[in-house]
Order: structure tokens, then sequence, then C-alpha cells
């Protein structure tokens, strides 16, 4: 009966850490800290996964030839920690700043919401 009463107590802690941040790689409760380094990019989210969102934003290229500039869109994948999961939705602009490579795509981590979309009407 003790042994059950410490496991219910138990769950009730894991819980309560849910709540705040679980997320390991959080650059701001993990345990792994993230150190932010390198460049910082705002870009619009186009896509939203699990735990991780994909932004895109446009740069100006130099086309000599012509003496005018081109449109380009960039899209990067950036890692979104579990405490900022509901905080960004598809759309809104967001600040990522670069880290160490994470995995293959993403060496990027979110740092904070911009400006959130507007509501649809
Ligand atoms: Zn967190």
């Amino acid at each position: 009966m003790i042994k059950m009463v410490k496991k219910k107590i138990d769950k009730k802690i894991e819980k309560i850490e849910d709540v705040e941040c679980k997320d390991r790689l959080c650059p701001k409760h993990g345990d792994r800290k993230l150190k932010m380094r390198g460049r910082t990019f705002e870009g619009v989210v186009i896509r939203k996964r699990n735990t991780r969102v994909t932004i895109q934003f446009e740069r100006m290229l130099k086309l000599p030839k012509y003496e005018r500039y081109e449109k380009r869109k960039t899209k990067i994948h950036a890692r979104l920690p579990d405490c900022m999961k509901n905080d960004v939705a598809i759309g809104d602009l967001i600040q990522i700043t670069e880290t160490r490579p994470i995995s293959k795509m993403i060496h990027f981590v979110v740092v904070k919401v911009v400006k959130k979309v507007e509501a649809k009407i």
C-alpha cells in the first residue's frame, strides 16, 4: 500500500514539471541548455511540427548585369521548445537564433514571437 501512494506522488510531481517545461533542449529551462550564438533571423512560420518550425523570409539578390535586385526566399528549420509550443502559430513572425547543430537540418532555435498573426474574421 505504501508503495502505491509513493507512485501516485511521483506522478503528481511529474505532471507539475510537464506544465512548466520538460524539454531538455530548451534554451531557458533544459538541463542540456542550448547555448545561443551566431546569427539571428526573423521570419514567418510556414510549417509547424512537434518540435520544429519552418520559417521563411525574403532577401534581395543583386543582379549586376541589369543593375536591379531580385527577391529570393530563404527557408530555415528551427527547434521549437516545449514551453513555446502554444505561443507559436502558422503565420506568426518569430525570431530565431543559431545554436549548435541539433539534427541534420536543425541548427536554429526559436527565441521569441515578434508579431502574432491577426485573427481571421
Ligand atoms: Zn522551456
